[in-house]
């Protein structure tokens, strides 16, 4: 189904939407005729959009999964793994020294994986002193708890749990010595909400390197002990 929309792709000024093989949750067309973007796309395009360029420019970027999230050429250097296909790294063990990177994306990853505290201790071992990590993971903001049957249930894409706004709470024994905070925003074209954890081993320098218009405007939740 095609249908023209009023409302304005933020990546490329596309304004023509359409339903591939699902719709978005609240029915409407999600998928930019021009760019090829969906929700996800769109809500990570305005977040990084906040994000100072400068310290992307510096950062050692390392990608899990072939995600077109974020623009690789905002980095210093961009390494992606794709598990079971090329540079394969295995998220519970990651085969990589103490703090070989800057900045850590995992899109849409996490839900594939067993024990999600376990990998997400994994990331902050590879993280350097100043670097972020960021997770999104499928709609947190739409269920309160996370269901995690414990499987990689074949009906559903091989994901292990549905997850809910508790995703810090979940994981809480992986920040121990970390800061995370939860940066919500929305996907105008289909209205769909999408989160975005970053982590990092210091406030201050969390604050710093995501920046402080992004802190102040979106910022919902900050935790960290
Ligand atoms: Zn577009």
């Amino acid at each position: 189904m095609k249908s023209s929309n009023p409302k304005i792709c933020p990546i490329c000024g596309g304004t023509e939407f359409e339903s591939k093989l699902r719709t978005s949750r609240f029915g409407t067309p999600y998928h930019c005729l021009k760019c090829g973007s969906g929700e996800r796309q769109r809500a990570i395009w305005k977040i990084y959009d906040k994000i100072p360029k400068e310290i992307l420019k510096k950062s050692k970027a390392l990608q899990f999964s072939n995600d077109n999230s974020v623009d690789r050429n905002a980095f210093a250097s961009f390494e992606v793994s794709v598990y079971g296909g090329d540079n394969s790294l295995d998220m519970m063990d990651i085969e990589r020294a103490n703090e070989s990177y800057d900045w850590i994306i995992s899109n849409q990853v996490l839900e594939h994986v067993a024990d999600d505290t376990l990998a997400v201790e994994e990331l902050l071992r590879i993280l350097s002193s100043r670097g972020v990590i960021h997770i999104n993971i499928p709609n947190p903001a739409y269920n309160l708890y996370t269901n995690d049957w414990g499987y990689p249930d074949p009906k559903i894409h091989d994901h292990y749990r549905h997850y809910g706004s508790d995703f810090l709470l979940r994981i809480d024994k992986a920040l121990t010595s970390a800061y995370a905070i939860q940066v919500v925003e929305i996907d105008d074209v289909t209205d769909t909400l999408e989160l975005v954890y970053f982590i990092s081993k210091s406030f201050n320098l969390l604050v710093q390197q995501i920046g402080r218009s992004l802190l102040t405007q979106k910022c919902v939740v900050l935790r960290g002990k």
